[in-house]
């Protein structure tokens, strides 16, 4: 008697390639719509979905980036309209009648032409977002890979430090622009940066960095697929760390 067949690997029962991890993720970040948009924190929805927050000193090429994970060209640019800039701007992804997380879009930080006052204000807006959102899940922060950590982004991450060492809140870091290195310039950005998130890498703690170009498209699925997992989707207990950091940088699946 013939025995069933099992389907050959990486396809299902029907004969179609099943959609890898990386895909899935990608399908899921595409669904990001715009939700809402806030200048205090108390005008955020309260929720129990979980909350990702992507931040970075303005022009580290943040709106790009988002834009190249949802696959959509517009998206983090709602955030550009005037009068929003200084806002967080709330993305909704999952199903339109069920959404299963948030993407959080903060300013961007260091813009010199913003006004003394508005500067203080808003960093108590973000101090206070980073420090007391319940349903702050992750942070994703973007660094120009050219420049490594500035000043501004290491006094970000001492701030959330706290949250980052016990394992509330997890950390992935993205070199961005990272076309515009050669091999050996990126392998230099990447270890630079695992040098200074060694800092606040605990047995609890969920860090990982990776070299990321939204122009070639080089770690955005690998970054999807991150969010992915944090957002309770993907069953995976490998952490971002083991995820990004251990490839090789210019592995073009990352
Ligand atoms: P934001 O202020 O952090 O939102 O930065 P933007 O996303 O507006 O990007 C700032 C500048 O960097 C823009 O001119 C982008 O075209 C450029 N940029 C963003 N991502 C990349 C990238 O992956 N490669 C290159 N070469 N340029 C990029």
């Amino acid at each position: 008697m013939l025995e069933p067949k099992s389907p050959a690997p990486g396809r299902s029962a029907l004969g179609k390639p099943e959609a890898s991890d990386e895909q899935r993720a990608l399908a899921w970040a595409h669904t990001a719509r715009f939700l809402t948009t806030a200048s205090q924190l108390d005008q955020l929805p309260v929720t129990d979905l979980p909350e990702i927050a992507f931040v970075g000193r303005s022009n580290a090429g943040k709106s790009t980036a988002i834009n190249r994970l949802a696959q959509q060209n517009r998206l983090a640019f709602a955030s550009r309209t005037p009068g929003r800039t200084q806002h967080i701007n709330l993305f909704e992804v999952g199903p339109r009648d069920k959404p299963n997380a948030l993407l959080a879009d903060l300013p961007g930080y260091g813009y010199a032409a913003v006004e003394r006052g508005a500067k203080l204000r808003w960093q108590q807006v973000m101090a206070d977002y980073l420090e007391l959102r319940r349903s702050l899940t992750g942070i994703v922060l973007m660094v120009d890979s050219r420049l490594g950590f500035t000043e501004l982004d290491l006094q970000l991450l001492r701030f959330i430090s706290p949250r980052i060492t016990n394992g509330v809140v997890r950390l992935l870091v993205l070199l961005t622009k990272a076309d515009k290195l050669n091999r050996s310039q990126g392998a230099a950005a990447l270890r630079n940066g695992n040098v200074v998130l060694a800092e606040a890498a605990t047995g609890e703690s969920d860090i990982g960095i990776s070299l990321f170009s939204a122009l070639k498209r080089d770690g955005v699925g690998g970054a999807a697929t991150v969010l992915h997992r944090w957002a309770g989707l993907s069953g995976r207990s490998a952490t971002s760390k083991d995820q990004m950091a251990s490839r090789s940088p210019h592995d073009s699946n990352l």
